[in-house]
């Protein structure tokens, strides 16, 4: 391969499901030394990362999971968080994947060497290699939000973000806020508020929460799974369309399916007023734009803890912190011992990529997407970043599942290196036009969805960037995603 000897055939960020899933692609297509670089401790990205009480999958485990590897011991129809690390553990050592993982090491930045055609990759212990071949796979949910509130700095009591829970913090006889009413905090305010003496719930936006129809998976059902793998393969399909039937014609194609839509919406309206008493919370916890500008959530437990007496659900904004609690904007002072930040985490502003990458000419890629618009061709490729997979871009999330998008994926680089290898060329770039025209497609698809068909004014969602687009999302249903993947044309890619 070229000249110069390289450090490693590709070099993979992340060690997640992404990650991993890259590296088994990558293997299959021969190439053998990977490095597959980790700035967390262990591999299971935000499996290993988030570990909150109440943590459990919000999509059924028979569909959160690579289709080629079943697992049929998953112990609930959506398993416990606990369940997912483990899994992610499986795979690691069955596709022999953790002989290329290295713990402890963030890279920091990334250049193209447009003369040797390599990778340059830069670590924060200082060290740099090079690759023939780069891979971001470093989720999408994977930068803490912090938010800056006034006087916080003063704050003497405990803070604790979702995504570095403290395993040993034990919530009972104490008082605590929690600010955030995502899916995070639609988890784990039940587990709080079970052993918190007082819990003041800080909602800025109210989330649609839909029923989670839940249960243990029996013995004997997980036996048929093991022993009769196709019962698990129609329980996938059967959920699997569930979920597409919910975004494609829920929010994809909200425009000539409204009536869905407001279905879902008309579901979680039912689920409030039959779990929750007093009728001003209701209106409070009720969201005032469309179904699926944001993303839902499933919850038999969340709605129901605003009846009990230690619980207060707080919308007048935080105005700033005291070393003993919060000031709300309406001027209540809530005195407390805990903060628990579920405030989310930043995609657009250093997400977008996770590190500097550097490409031909001089691009750079954060840069680029921020001052100009956000795009990556199908996905995973952007012009003048040659030899470069983005698997967390712009318009790359497909379904409801983080699988769907990581088998698409793996099957993109399949068709990728395959090409490759039979025209004997070791360097591949996205023709702009070929970006220009997915680009136009996926905007232009978009205007039908819920984003900008519905209303999704009040809903600060993070599926909008900082230009107002919503451009995470990718607009086709799984089954189109899966098949483009499989079936791009070759010459969208120039190769050298
Ligand atoms: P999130 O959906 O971004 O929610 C963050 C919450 O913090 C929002 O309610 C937000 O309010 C609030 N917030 C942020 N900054 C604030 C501020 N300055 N003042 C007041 N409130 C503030 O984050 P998340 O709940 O961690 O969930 C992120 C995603 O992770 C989910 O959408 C889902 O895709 C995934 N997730 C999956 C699972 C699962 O499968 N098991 C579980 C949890 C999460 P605004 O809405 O007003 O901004």
């Amino acid at each position: 391969m070229g000249e110069k000897r390289l450090d490693h055939d590709a070099v993979i960020v992340g060690a997640g499901f992404g990650g991993m899933g890259a590296g088994m692609e990558l293997r299959r297509q021969g190439l053998e030394d990977l490095a597959i670089l980790e700035r967390e401790d262990d591999l299971g990205g935000t499996w290993h990362v988030n570990h909150y009480p109440g943590l459990a999958v919000d999509i059924a485990s028979v569909t959160y999971s690579y289709s080629f590897e079943p697992n049929p011991h998953w112990s609930r129809l959506f398993a416990p968080g606990a369940e997912l690390k483990k899994y992610a553990e499986h795979i690691a050592d069955k596709y022999d994947l953790r002989r290329h993982m290295e713990f402890g090491v963030a890279v920091v930045r990334a250049e193209w060497d447009d003369d040797g055609r390599f990778w340059t990759v830069h670590t924060d212990d200082g060290r740099s290699r090079t690759a023939r071949y780069l891979v971001t796979a470093t989720g999408f949910l994977s930068q803490p939000h912090i938010p800056d509130f006034p006087g916080i700095g003063d704050f003497t009591g405990e803070i604790l973000h979702t995504t570095a829970w403290d395993d040993d913090y034990d919530a009972t006889g104490k008082r605590v806020a929690v600010i955030g009413t995502g899916a995070t905090a639609v988890q784990l305010i039940p587990e709080l508020a079970r052993k918190a003496k007082a819990l003041t719930v800080f909602q800025r936006t109210p989330i649609w929460v839909v029923p989670k129809i839940d249960f243990a998976i029996p013995d004997g059902v997980q036996t048929l799974f093991e022993k009769v793998p196709l019962t698990q393969k129609a329980a996938r399909l059967v959920n699997t369309s569930l979920l597409e039937a919910l975004m494609v014609f829920g929010v994809l194609h909200f425009k000539q399916a409204k009536p869905g839509n407001k279905l879902a919406a008309l579901l979680s309206k039912a689920h409030l007023r039959a779990q929750v008493r007093d009728r001003k919370t209701r209106r409070e916890l009720t969201p005032s734009y469309d179904f699926g500008c944001k993303r839902p959530t499933f919850s038999n437990t969340y709605f129901r803890v605003f009846n009990q007496p230690n619980v207060t659900l707080q919308t007048s904004p935080v105005e700033r912190f005291t070393p003993g609690g919060i000031i709300s904007e309406d001027g209540t002072e809530t005195e407390i011992d805990t903060l628990v930040l579920a405030t989310g985490f930043n995609l657009w502003d250093t997400n977008f990529p996770a590190f500097q990458i550097i490409g031909r000419d001089g691009r750079d890629l954060g840069k680029w997407w921020r001052e100009g618009r956000f795009q990556a061709y199908e996905g995973v490729a952007v012009p003048k970043m040659p030899n470069l997979l983005s698997l967390n871009s712009p318009y790359s999330y497909s379904g409801l599942s983080y699988f769907t998008t990581i088998e698409g994926q793996m099957k993109h680089i399949a068709r990728l290196f395959t090409e490759l290898r039979r025209r004997g060329a070791h360097t591949f770039e996205v023709t702009e036009d070929a970006n220009t025209r997915y680009l136009d497609r996926s905007t232009k698809a978009l205007d039908s969805s819920v984003f900008y068909a519905g209303d999704c004014a009040t809903s600060r969602s993070y599926y909008f960037n900082q230009h107002g687009e919503a451009t995470l999302l990718r607009p086709s249903s799984t089954l189109a995603t899966l098949h483009e993947m499989d079936s791009f044309p070759l010459d969208d890619y120039s190769y050298a």
